[in-house]
């Protein structure tokens, strides 16, 4: 097959080190695919911004070295109908770093989405998709700026692996009768059937490269999405081998999000990494109604294939989403919106998503001053509302431009004066200020915390309700109660006095209070609350686990029960009606 791809004169290859760092000369040769459709459009388009923010920002002392690397209608016209040829695989390969524009996927002769192929070929196993807000883009959001995360995708397993059985097939019936028979397993007749892979390895090597992009990039969190408490195996599998990894890997760099609570009273120390996780559906909600608690994500296929999307449509929509597929080593950056064929050729759409993958290609570089001066030329210019037709239609008052003339406004922009060191401080300055504000909330009122951000109990300490008041014995039954009635309590403790019968500690609840007092007419101001308690008062230690707490409870026969530390010390109170909200809100913890 004849060589159609040439490597620029002046430009060096990207190399890797064994350990996966890129070594990256002042004039590395990157791969460019231009795409299908609107693809030559925005390519051009990019190519002249980040080429001219490159020369802005290092005076003219690096340049990227275009390779174009052919894929798709334009490789079928060179290479006799090979829409991915070998050639560009192996170039794909050797050069470590390229963008793609969007490609057709050829409709009818078993094709197989050339996206999927590249992924496979490849074995780009991370899909990296980050969101944020940028000034001026129209969004549904309150407060869309905080929106700020990046979703790392694993793109090799789960339901998407392809191991499907069609309704009616031989293999179907083959299967279905292993595991009816053989496993004991019931469904109904005809059932397409398919399966659903997650390992350690495909897992691992995600949220390796997650929790590593959290440290290069001072973020604050990794979240490990999961619907574990429905599928154990799988993505509860996900989430405890997710944790395990920071564990073994990363012990000094990292803490979990139980230590954050339990050993630091919610202040993160300086550097770690809290890794989390949380229940698929409820990221969803959490991403609208406290989207600012998130930062690094790691998810399987198919929940963060939703995720991203959604995520990306609350900023703005997935036309200017950016995205990257990659390995250990290789990264192929793309558009994460189609060819738009009805637009091919009109110099109309918008490049914001090619644009910004490219800002993710210069940041991966390590050229991060390039990548800044795009990401501010480009908030000034939607700031004064020059927009392409997408945006202008969400925009009062804007000035609708094509796809060249934005990208001259950019350069514009770039050309001017931008203070990027300001920029990059306000812009530090208020994630330190965020993060602080949610530093203190979390000091100062852990339990609602914890149940805002949706983070799921596992422990009694986790649920119990620390507003435990004690009361001396000698306290009549009236002022307990008018103090349980004004905290809103169901509940004291009662500390024997020292002419109390009996020197121990108990409990009195409403329930003591309406059987005891009111039901046997007795006046509650003569009554003394060491004579209503029900003791001994049981406890439970704050690291007991809520499945353990409610054994407990079970085997005891009672509905509330005292919390007390290492050290004996009554520090809060928890009850079943507690285990139950958590049990219906969450499911069972682990
Ligand atoms: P699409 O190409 O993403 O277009 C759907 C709609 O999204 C467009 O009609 C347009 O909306 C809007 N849009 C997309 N890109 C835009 C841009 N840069 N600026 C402004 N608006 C933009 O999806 P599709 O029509 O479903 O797919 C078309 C082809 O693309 C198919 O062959 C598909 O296989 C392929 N595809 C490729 C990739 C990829 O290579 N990564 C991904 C998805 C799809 P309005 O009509 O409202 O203006």
């Amino acid at each position: 097959m004849s060589q159609r791809i040439e490597y620029p004169e002046g430009g060096k290859k990207i190399t890797a080190s064994a350990d996966g760092r890129l070594n990256v000369p002042d004039h590395p040769i990157i791969g460019y695919v231009e795409g299908d459709g609107i693809g030559p459009d925005i390519s051009r388009a990019c190519l002249r911004i980040w080429n001219a923010a490159v020369e802005k920002a290092y005076d003219g002392q690096r340049q990227i070295h275009w390779a174009e690397l052919f894929m798709g209608e334009k490789a079928a016209a060179l290479y006799d109908g090979d829409y991915f040829p070998q050639e560009t695989k192996d170039a794909l390969k050797d050069l470590l770093i390229a963008i793609k524009g969007p490609l057709t996927t050829p409709v009818g002769g078993g094709f197989r989405s050339l996206n999927v192929s590249l992924r496979q070929e490849l074995d780009l196993y991370a899909c990296v998709r980050p969101v944020r807000h940028y000034a001026g883009v129209p969004s549904p959001l309150k407060k869309p700026e905080d929106v700020d995360v990046v979703i790392f995708r694993e793109n090799t397993e789960d339901v998407y692996a392809g191991i499907e059985y069609r309704s009616g097939s031989d293999k179907n019936q083959k299967v279905a009768r292993f595991l009816r028979e053989e496993m004991g397993e019931t469904f109904f007749e005809d059932a397409g059937l398919g399966v659903k892979p997650i390992s350690p390895f495909g897992t691992k090597r995600l949220v390796r490269k997650a929790i590593q992009y959290a440290i290069d990039h001072d973020r604050e969190s990794v979240t490990l999405v999961h619907k574990g408490n429905i599928m154990k195996y799988t993505e509860g599998a996900f989430r405890t081998w997710g944790y395990e990894l920071a564990r073994e890997e990363f012990p000094d760099q990292t803490i979990t999000e139980e230590e954050l609570y339990a050993t630091h009273g919610g202040k993160r120390p300086a550097g770690k990494v809290v890794i989390k996780d949380r229940i698929a559906d409820i990221m969803f909600q959490l991403m609208l109604l406290r989207p600012n608690e998130f930062d690094v994500m790691a998810t399987m296929n198919l929940n963060g294939d939703y995720l991203s999307d959604a995520i990306a449509a609350e900023v703005g929509g997935v036309g200017i989403a950016p995205g990257a597929n990659m390995s250990d080593t290789v990264a192929v950056f793309e558009a994460t919106h189609g060819t738009a064929p009805k637009y091919a050729n009109q110099d109309k759409v918008n490049p914001g998503s090619l644009l910004f993958s490219g800002v993710m290609l210069l940041q991966h570089i390590g050229w991060v001053k390039a990548a800044e001066l795009i990401t501010a030329a480009y908030e000034k210019v939607i700031g004064a509302g020059i927009v392409t037709y997408d945006f202008a239609r969400n925009l009062e008052g804007a000035t609708e431009v094509k796809t060249s003339q934005f990208a001259d406004a950019i350069i514009d922009q770039m050309q001017g004066t931008i203070d990027i060191d300001r920029i990059r401080r306000e812009r530090e300055e208020a994630v330190e200020a965020e993060r602080r504000a949610r530093e203190q909330r979390r000091v100062v009122a852990p339990q609602e915390e914890m149940v805002a951000s949706g983070r799921v109990p596992h422990t009694v300490s986790d649920l119990m309700n620390p507003n435990l008041v004690s009361m001396l014995g000698s306290t009549t039954v009236e002022d307990a109660m008018h103090l349980m009635r004004e905290r809103r309590i169901s509940s004291v403790v009662v500390q024997p006095a020292d002419d109390d019968e009996i020197q121990e500690w108990g409990i009195m609840t409403q329930r003591d209070v309406i059987s005891r007092v009111v039901s046997a007419g007795r006046q509650p101001n003569t009554v003394r609350i060491s004579e209503v308690a029900t003791r001994p008062l049981i406890t439970v230690q704050e690291d007991v686990s809520l499945f353990d707490c409610a054994e407990m409870m079970g085997e005891r026969n009672i509905r509330r029960m005292v919390v007390v530390d290492t050290q004996g010390r009554p520090i809060g109170i928890i009850s079943d009606t507690d285990i139950f909200a958590s049990v219906e809100q969450f499911g069972l913890p682990e």
